[in-house]
């Protein structure tokens, strides 16, 4: 098996050996345009799924990958190396498999965690309907997030006091204030959006088109950029109720950011929420599944620098490419190593998923 060719360099790769993987073993893909952008190479963006197993399913796992965009990386190498090696072909009669790839197209084609709106769309399921929540800590940061300009003084002045915040008041408290998620600064980071997101009325529709009527549905949801290099902290980012569940499913592994065991902040407004209101009778089994790359420091300054980028930069400049280059290593460590562990921890989860929901 050589793990390594499961990933790809490239959104348009990674797409074609999705399709290719899926035509392989004769699987119907359903493949939905996002018509609101292009990819950085000018080609056109697609949400790619393909079900697996029963038609007439009551037990779903949904397996998803690039909710931030370039973190999709990862997620589509494990697609393609369950399909690839045929993990999924005797799936019990109860059950199907959703394989969602590139949730979040644009991203993980222009390497960018958000969408084309700017939107962080695991902050983007909101309601709507009703008054946006604020996020007052992170009024008081945005300006060092966001300087005018990305080198000289100005840079300099934001550092320092981003530098003196962490030192005042914990790095925990600056993760929070910059990653929980905020609607005040559509060009900020981590921003939740005015309004659902394409990405969030397309996953929507899938999940009631296919699961609906569920009556369990587990998510894997799979991300990169916190953690130990390589390791996959599975974070539960379910209702209260089934976290007791979760931990039986995986072996006590499971930690929650409500109660501070997680490398992740408490967030609003993820996408396992539009995942439950869409399979509205289903008991929900939802955790992420969240591969270290480099440093979190590093991490959140490589998303600061994207995004001061496309605010105020040119990504055709030697700055704006090496912007690109940092940005890449938060998502993805290009390593046989990292691969091999992403691959092992990836396939045992989900084999871990499906006896769960064998047992339910
Ligand atoms: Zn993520």
């Amino acid at each position: 098996m050589d793990i390594s060719s499961f990933f790809s360099a490239t959104y348009a790769e990674a797409r074609e050996k999705f399709l290719t993987a899926c035509k392989a073993r004769s699987l119907d893909i359903q493949s939905h345009l996002n018509p609101n952008s292009k990819g950085q190479q000018g080609e056109d963006l697609y949400m790619d799924v393909v079900r697996i197993g029963s038609d007439t399913a009551s037990k779903f796992l949904v397996i998803s990958s690039a909710t931030h965009g370039g973190e999709g990386f990862c997620g589509s190498g494990i697609q393609v190396g369950l399909l690839q090696e045929g993990m999924l072909n005797n799936l019990p009669s109860d059950t199907a498999v959703l394989l969602v790839h590139a949730i979040n197209p644009y991203g993980f084609s222009h390497v960018r965690r958000v969408n084309e709106d700017n939107i962080d769309l695991n902050r983007n399921f909101i309601d709507f309907s009703i008054p946006r929540p604020d996020n007052a800590p992170y009024r008081e940061v945005h300006d060092w997030i966001l300087p005018k300009d990305w080198e000289g003084p100005t840079k300099d002045v934001a550092d320092a006091a981003i530098a003196k915040y962490i030192e005042d008041k914990g790095m925990p408290t600056f993760q929070a204030a910059v990653t929980a998620g905020q609607h005040i600064a559509e060009d900020g980071v981590f921003f939740g959006g005015k309004k659902a997101s394409w990405s969030n009325d397309t996953i929507r529709s899938v999940i009631k088109e296919h699961a609906g009527d569920a009556q369990h549905l587990a998510l894997l949801d799979i991300h990169t950029g916190l953690g130990p290099y390589g390791h996959g902290e599975l974070i539960y980012v379910g209702a209260k109720s089934g976290f007791n569940r979760a931990m039986n499913w995986y072996d006590g592994e499971v930690t929650d950011p409500s109660a501070g065991t997680s490398t992740s902040a408490e967030v609003f407004g993820t996408m396992e929420q539009g995942i439950s209101q869409m399979s509205p009778n289903a008991t929900h089994t939802s955790v992420a599944i969240e591969y270290g790359t480099i440093e979190l420091m590093e991490v959140l300054n490589a998303l600061r620098a994207d995004n001061w980028l496309y605010i105020h930069g040119d990504v055709d400049t030697p700055l704006g490419q090496n912007i690109k280059a940092t940005v890449r290593n938060a998502f993805y460590c290009d390593a046989d190593d990292w691969k091999a562990m992403i691959w092992e921890r990836g396939h045992t989860t989900i084999s871990k998923a499906l006896a769960g929901l064998a047992n339910s």
